[in-house]
């Protein structure tokens, strides 16, 4: 596994070159679920934290309401630098950085893991040779729960997305809470 000064030095792509902080996961390295977001935002950039803020409230609610607790599972992101403008990740970026990510599965050896939002789903995708799809076919795949080797991907929607598209809020809690029962 990584360490937390290996990644804070770390400079595989160039996001080290904005970046206040490198985000290390955080959570039970027992854990059977492990979510993964995209990138940290700005402010857990500069707080060094993940799912602070809005999105961190918002992920609160939904875990709490699913009666998971943040201390039973492990959260982590595909990038683990902050994107300037919270502008979409480069596929160089996502090449770079998830090898972290992938240290962390072999290692943290999740039941379920949940990648929230397009990309960290797509990558999960590639990585376990699943369907490739575009970002507007994504929402189809939401959800649903796909067997990979040993372990299960279940894609949710990303909690900051419920910060735009309020309308989808009862299907994202509905989804949240289906966690629990697997
Ligand atoms: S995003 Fe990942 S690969 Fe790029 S500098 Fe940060 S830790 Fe390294």
């Amino acid at each position: 596994m990584y360490t937390k000064k290996e990644l804070q030095n770390c400079k595989l792509c160039e996001l080290f070159e904005t970046r206040l902080n490198a985000l290390v996961g955080e959570g039970d390295i027992n854990a059977d679920i492990m979510l993964i977001a995209q990138a940290p935002g700005e402010l857990e950039d500069k707080e060094n934290e993940m799912f602070i803020g809005p999105s961190g409230i918002m992920l609160d609610k939904l875990l709490k309401n699913s009666q998971i607790s943040r201390d039973e599972i492990y959260m982590t992101n595909l990038i683990k630098c902050n994107l300037p403008q919270n502008r979409r990740p480069k596929q160089r970026e996502i090449k770079a950085c998830s090898t972290y990510l992938d240290m962390e599965i072999a290692e943290i050896d999740p039941q379920i893991l949940v990648p929230l939002g397009y990309y960290a789903t797509k990558y999960l995708f590639e990585k376990y040779s699943l369907n490739e799809f575009t970002k507007k076919e994504f929402p189809k795949f939401i959800g649903n729960i796909f067997l990979v080797e040993n372990r299960k991907i279940y894609p949710l929607s990303h909690p900051a997305s419920l910060l735009y598209h309020n309308e989808f809020i009862g299907k994202v809690y509905e989804n949240f809470s289906n966690l629990r029962k697997l």
